[in-house]
């Protein structure tokens, strides 16, 4: 089974897909946490995205993509949750040609339901533990008064470099005008299913495991 999350920033893509890696078997493909990792390592690459990223601009196809062939060619597990890519047409494409060229095709597009001023919020609000990667939110699930992660008790949190409202405006805009076409294109081929976005990470969870299961 190979699925994409899709949805705007915010949307708590990487969070269903870490609770479909523990539940199901999966193997999560995020390209955002795959460039954030080269830009913290400081490749070639990492440097030359490092600008784009913060700006909450998006990187060229050919780097995306990139990466992702490269992923595809390892350990199938229990199949790939594709987060946070596809975000163009070209990467539509690309993957399309990718999965057939290894015997594999998509189960299902999950487009993931949310509203902009829930996006703002969540996101302004949102950090990480920088060891083990729980997530936080200031209003819904603070981090702990003694300052250690609820999972690991590693005492670093961290915030993301583009995670403030300008870079969080320009996100969006390249949302809405580069990826959301994708929801007609995956329409077009019978593969979207609407998966109410809003609720508990519980309640999100079962709409996401209703469609795999159908
Ligand atoms: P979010 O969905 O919360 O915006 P991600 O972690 O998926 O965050 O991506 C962070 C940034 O990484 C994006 O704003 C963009 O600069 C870059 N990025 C991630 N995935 C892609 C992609 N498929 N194509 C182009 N740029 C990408
Ligand atoms: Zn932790």
């Amino acid at each position: 089974m190979n699925i994409i999350l899709l949805g705007p920033p915010g949307a708590g893509k990487g969070t269903q897909a870490r609770k479909l890696v523990e539940e199901r078997g999966m193997i999560q493909l995020s390209t955002g946490d795959m460039l954030r990792e080269a830009k913290s390592s400081g490749t070639e690459m990492g440097n030359k995205v490092a600008a784009v990223m913060d700006a909450g601009e998006l990187v060229t196809d050919e780097i995306v993509i990139g990466l992702i062939e490269e992923k595809l060619e390892g350990d199938h597990g229990g199949g790939f949750i594709f987060d946070g890519f596809p975000r163009t047409l070209a990467q539509a494409d690309a993957l399309g040609d990718l999965l057939s060229k290894h015997g594999t095709a998509l189960t299902a597009v999950i487009a993931m339901e949310v509203n902009d001023d829930a996006l703002v919020e969540r996101i302004t609000a949102r950090s990480t533990c920088g060891n083990c990667g729980e997530g936080y939110n200031d209003i819904s699930k603070p981090i702990p008064a003694d300052q250690k992660c609820i999972k690991c008790g590693a005492s670093d949190f961290k915030r993301r470099a583009d995670d403030n409202e300008d870079s969080l405006r320009t996100r969006l805009m390249e949302y809405y005008k580069k990826t959301s076409p994708l929801l007609g294109y995956y329409h077009a081929k019978g593969d979207l299913k609407w998966v109410p976005g809003l609720g508990e990470i519980a309640d999100v969870a079962a709409g996401i495991n209703k469609v795999l299961d159908a």
